[in-house]
């Protein structure tokens, strides 16, 4: 089955993810061979000269044999100092931290093996990857979500980046690594769903995520419109938030046509007359304070003389009915 080669960010655009992680991996390998605890294994199974024994079947083997290969006879190894725990998990799963740990293991995740029993080894752990590909494919819509979640939020090359990753939307670094726990996590995708986040200014984690349907998730892009009045250029739910209106109202009010002025509650309409909102009463009560004229105030204030009179009064009684 052809893989699906990625697009090629690294190595100056020439390598594909795929490509740059194996090249780690044989260069990590090829300095392994250096590592002291590989060669303390390969002594310490060296019984005598030019013999060896094999931690698993226990046989007496030499360190090379002649084998028949492309018609010729050739030496080759027959000792393999291998990883009790092999270096990349039989899951799949795993980190860079965990592939170095693994590899330049001590001794006792060491052991020497002849080249049938590394062979076995080798193909039983091939047997139970594969397995796991077929577990993994029994939750192809789970695993779908998960791969284009990572896909958007941390290929550069993903045509909507810039709008995840390149925008900061992260993902739980838990969830990145592990399949299955964004599995246990999210739980199964039930029908008509797909991955959706809470709060589209956050990122990919378990309490910011819920399986939705589009008509949740087009109401949640809606939260995310920008409103912009006098210059405070906001999201409907940080209107909300900010001014202590539901969401579900500002929106309500929008979809009426009301101006923005009076969705987020700073303008009021009454009788078809405006009106002056409480801040705009204190703005007004400074400005006559400040000896600014009735009319001057109106005018800015966009509402008639009266109105100014009604909901203002001049310092000076004030004082005198503290006074
Ligand atoms: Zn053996």
């Amino acid at each position: 089955m052809a893989r699906p080669s990625g697009p090629k960010t690294r190595c100056s655009g020439n390598w594909t993810e795929a490509k740059y992680r194996s090249f780690i991996k044989n260069q990590l390998r090829s300095a392994s061979r250096k590592w002291g605890p590989i060669h303390e294994v390969k002594k310490e199974a060296n019984i005598s000269r030019g013999v060896y024994e094999c931690a698993q079947c226990k046989q007496h083997i030499p360190p090379t044999l002649l084998a028949l290969k492309g018609g010729r006879r050739k030496r080759v190894n027959n000792i393999f100092v291998d990883h009790v725990n092999p270096i990349v998990p039989i899951s799949g799963f795993t980190t860079w931290d965990e592939i170095i740990d693994r590899m330049f293991s001590e001794k006792d995740n060491l052991q020497l093996l002849c080249g049938p029993c590394h062979d076995i080894k080798t193909a039983e752990e091939t047997k139970q990857r594969v397995k796991s590909k077929v577990d993994v494919r029994n939750h192809p819509r789970e695993y779908n979500s998960w791969k284009a979640m990572r896909a958007r939020c941390q290929h550069t090359n993903h045509e909507a980046y810039e709008r995840y990753g390149g925008a900061g939307i992260t993902v739980d670094p838990v969830w990145s690594e592990s399949f299955w726990d964004f599995l246990s996590d999210m739980g199964p995708r039930p029908d008509g769903t797909t991955l959706d986040r809470e709060d589209n200014t956050k990122g990919y984690y378990k309490e910011n995520c819920r399986w939705s349907t589009p008509e949740v998730q087009a109401n949640n892009r809606k939260d995310n419109r920008r409103v912009i009045y006098e210059e405070e250029d906001l999201t409907i739910s940080q209107w909300s938030k900010k001014l202590g209106i539901p969401t579900s109202t500002l929106l309500n009010r929008l979809n009426r046509e009301w101006t923005i002025g009076q969705a987020l509650g700073f303008v009021e309409k009454v009788n078809g007359k405006r009106a002056l909102t409480d801040a705009q009463v204190v703005h007004a009560q400074a400005l006559r304070s400040s000896g600014t004229k009735l009319d001057d105030i109106a005018e800015f204030m966009g509402v008639s003389r009266s109105v100014i009179v009604k909901r203002t009064k001049p310092n000076k009684n004030k004082e005198e009915e503290n006074g």
